[in-house]
């Protein structure tokens, strides 16, 4: 049984993949909960998030990171209405003259510090928001196994992506 070191970890973006968005007009299923903190300021767009998605996550065979410009807030107003424990969160570092340039190649401004975060560790990092740069820039900068895998984010993570990502953690060496 390998330590959690070596497990792919899953880097999770929120705003698209747990909170769907942009299928307007139709409404949004909501699934209010009641866990969020008392003195949380209210977000309405945390009642989209499908409780499923916790035990869902939670049974892949990887470690989930926040990848999301929610940071901390995750751990805070998310993990507790899906059930998920505290998990690693990603901090971005601050722009830099680098990141202008990514930004006119095209490259996602979360890329660079994902694979510097993952530290050669395969990868799975689910998105609205990825592309073919980042997919190309990820297979030669990082030295293991990484799926770069976008979500709709009209309908957030389905089935499909589901699969997808259990198909790709099962095939991994
Ligand atoms: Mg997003």
């Amino acid at each position: 049984m390998p330590g959690s070191a070596q497990r792919p970890l899953l880097f999770l973006d929120v705003d698209g993949p747990l909170i769907p968005f942009g299928a307007a007009p139709q409404p949004y299923p909501t699934y209010p909960t009641g866990t969020e903190p008392l003195d949380a300021p209210a977000n309405p767009l945390l009642t989209r998030i499908n409780p499923e998605h916790g035990p869902r996550l939670a049974a892949l065979p990887c470690e989930v990171v926040w990848a999301t410009t929610w940071m901390a807030d995750a751990n805070e107003c998310i993990a507790p209405r899906i059930g998920l424990p505290p998990l690693a969160v990603v901090i971005w570092p601050e722009p830099t003259d680098v990141d202008a340039q990514d930004e006119r190649d095209g490259l996602h401004w979360k890329t660079r510090a994902l694979v510097e975060w993952a530290a050669g560790r395969p990868f799975a990092w689910v998105d609205d928001e990825v592309t073919d740069t980042d997919r190309a820039w990820v297979a030669s900068h990082h030295p293991a196994d990484a799926l770069l895998h976008r979500v709709d984010p009209r309908h957030g993570l389905t089935d499909g992506d589901y699969a997808a990502l259990d198909s790709w953690l099962g095939q991994l060496p």
